[in-house]
C-alpha cells in the first residue's frame, strides 16, 4: 500500500444524498434509518433549518453577520446558510479561507484567527483576496504588515485591521478568556499603531461559546469603547464576536431579543461616547447559534448492560461536548423492530462511545425507553455545532456517513426559526 492510501487522517464522512419519492423532497431520518440501517454514525443535516436560523439570526442583529466556519465547515452547511443570506464568514485558518473561497467564490472572507503563519497571511491576502485581518500584538500587527505590503512606500493600502481585546474571564459554557486578546493597557497602542496602517480599524471581542448572560455583551463593548477613546483614533467596525446560546435540554438561556437589546444598548452608548470616532460598521461572528440544530447523529445501541448502553459514538467522534463538558442532548430513540411495542416509561442511561478510553463516557440524563435493547437506534440532536468537526480517528472509530433530511430539529431555540 502506497503512503498516500494510508488512512492518515480523520476519514472523511461518506456522502450519501438520497431523495425521497418526490425528486425534490428530502427523506426523513426515519426512512433513511430503515433504509440503510446503519451501523456506523449517521449523521443528518437538516438544510432548511440551517438556512431559517441564518435568516433568523441576520434578522434580529442589526449589523454584518460573520459566520465562525470552524462551528462547521460542511459545504452542504455554508451553501445552507448563503442560502439564508449570510454572505460574511469568518475563518482561522488558510484550509478554511480555501475551502470558504472554493465553495462560495463571491463569499467576503475575514480572517480573524489573532495568531497566524506568515505564509497563510500571504496565501489569504494574494491568493483568495483577504483584506481583514485580526490582531492581538504589535508582533501580529508587524507579520500582517510585512505579508501584506503591496504599494511603493511599503504599505497595503487596502487593509481592514481588527484588534482582539481579551475579556475578563465570564460565565460562558466555555470560557475564551486568557488565549487570545490584547490587555485592555495595551490595546490604545495596538489601534494607534493599526489605524495609520488600515484603511477599516475595527475592535472584536468573544465572550465565550455558549454565553448566557446578555450583560456580558455590553461589559465588553464597553471596554472596547474604554481602549478607542484611550486611543482617541477612529473606528470603522466593532465587532462583538459570538457565542450566541442554544437550547439544550435543561439548560436555561436568554430569549435572543434579550442579547439583541443589550448589544443595541451597549453600542449605543460607545457611539455617544466615541462621537465623531463611532464605528459606523457593527459585526458579530456567531457560529453555534447558526447551525446547532441543524444536524443530529444517529447511533446505534451495541450492548445494554442495565442503564449503560455501549453505542458506537462518543467524545472522540461527534459527542465532544457531552463527555468532559457534561452537556447534555436531546435525543429520540428509533426501534430496529418496528412492530416492537414500546415500553411507557422512560428511564435515564448513561453512554459508553466505542473506544477503550474510559473517559469516554456521557453520563446519565439521557432518557430513553425502558426497553431499548442491542441494535435500535437514538437519534442525538443539536449535533450540528462542534460535533462532526470535533471528531477524531482515535481507536479507529472514524467512519460515518451524511445524509440530508427533511426533519424538523429535535429542539428549538426560542427567537430561531426552524424553516
Ligand atoms: C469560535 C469562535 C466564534 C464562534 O463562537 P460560537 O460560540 O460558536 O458562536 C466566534 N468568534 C471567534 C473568534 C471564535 O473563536
Amino acid at each position: 500500500m502506497t503512503a498516500s492510501r494510508l488512512r492518515v487522517a480523520v476519514s472523511p464522512l461518506r456522502r450519501e444524498f438520497a431523495r425521497g419519492p418526490k425528486s425534490d423532497a428530502l427523506p426523513t431520518v426515519d426512512a433513511v434509518v430503515a433504509r440503510l440501517r446503519p451501523e456506523e454514525p449517521l449523521h443528518c443535516l437538516r438544510p432548511a433549518a440551517i438556512e431559517a436560523a441564518a435568516r433568523s439570526f441576520t434578522a434580529a442583529f442589526a449589523g454584518r453577520t460573520l459566520y465562525a466556519v470552524k462551528c462547521n465547515p460542511e459545504p452542504r452547511v455554508l451553501s445552507a446558510l448563503w442560502r439564508g443570506g449570510l454572505r460574511a464568514f469568518d475563518c482561522a485558518s488558510p484550509a478554511e479561507v480555501a475551502l470558504v473561497r472554493q465553495v462560495l467564490p463571491e463569499a467576503s472572507i475575514h480572517y480573524m484567527h489573532p495568531v497566524k503563519a506568515r505564509s497563510a497571511i500571504r496565501a489569504a491576502y494574494v491568493e483568495h483576496g483577504v483584506r481583514d485581518f485580526a490582531f492581538d500584538s504589535a508582533d501580529e500587527l508587524a507579520k500582517i504588515a510585512a505579508e501584506t505590503r503591496q504599494s511603493d512606500d511599503g504599505r497595503a493600502n487596502d487593509l481592514g485591521l481588527i484588534l482582539r481585546l481579551a475579556l475578563p474571564k465570564g460565565n460562558a459554557g466555555l470560557d475564551l478568556s486568557g488565549k487570545f486578546g490584547a490587555a485592555m493597557e495595551d490595546a490604545p497602542a495596538l489601534l494607534r499603531a493599526a489605524r495609520g496602517m488600515a484603511v477599516r480599524l475595527g475592535i472584536s471581542f468573544h465572550v465565550g461559546s455558549q454565553c448566557t448572560d446578555p450583560a456580558r455583551w455590553s461589559q465588553a463593548i464597553a471596554l472596547a469603547a474604554d481602549a478607542a477613546a484611550q486611543a482617541g483614533v477612529k473606528l470603522d467596525i466593532l465587532d462583538v464576536g459570538g457565542g450566541f446560546p442554544v437550547a439544550y435540554p435543561g439548560a436555561d438561556l436568554p430569549e435572543l431579543a434579550a442579547i439583541m437589546a443589550e448589544i443595541d444598548a451597549g453600542v449605543d452608548r460607545l457611539r455617544d461616547r466615541l462621537g465623531v470616532h463611532a464605528p459606523a460598521e457593527i459585526w458579530a461572528e456567531p457560529g453555534r447559534v447558526l447551525v446547532a440544530q441543524g444536524a443530529s447523529v444517529v447511533v446505534q445501541v451495541q450492548a445494554r448492560r442495565g442503564d449503560a448502553l455501549y453505542i458506537n459514538d462518543g467524545v472522540y467522534g461527534s459527542l465532544a461536548d457531552a463527555g468532559s463538558l457534561g452537556w447534555r442532548f436531546p435525543v429520540r430513540p428509533l426501534r430496529a423492530d418496528q412492530g416492537r411495542a414500546s415500553a411507557a416509561a422512560g428511564q435515564s442511561y448513561t453512554l459508553f462511545g466505542p473506544t477503550c478510553d474510559s473517559l469516554d463516557r456521557m453520563d446519565g440524563g439521557f432518557a430513553l425507553p425502558a426497553d431499548i435493547a442491542e441494535g435500535d437506534w437514538i437519534e442525538i440532536g443539536q449535533l450540528g455545532a462542534y460535533g462532526a468537526t470535533l471528531r477524531t480517528a482515535f481507536n479507529g472509530f472514524d467512519r460515518g456517513r451524511l445524509v440530508e433530511v427533511s426533519d424538523p430539529p429535535l429542539l428549538e431555540t426560542p427567537g430561531i426559526a426552524i424553516a
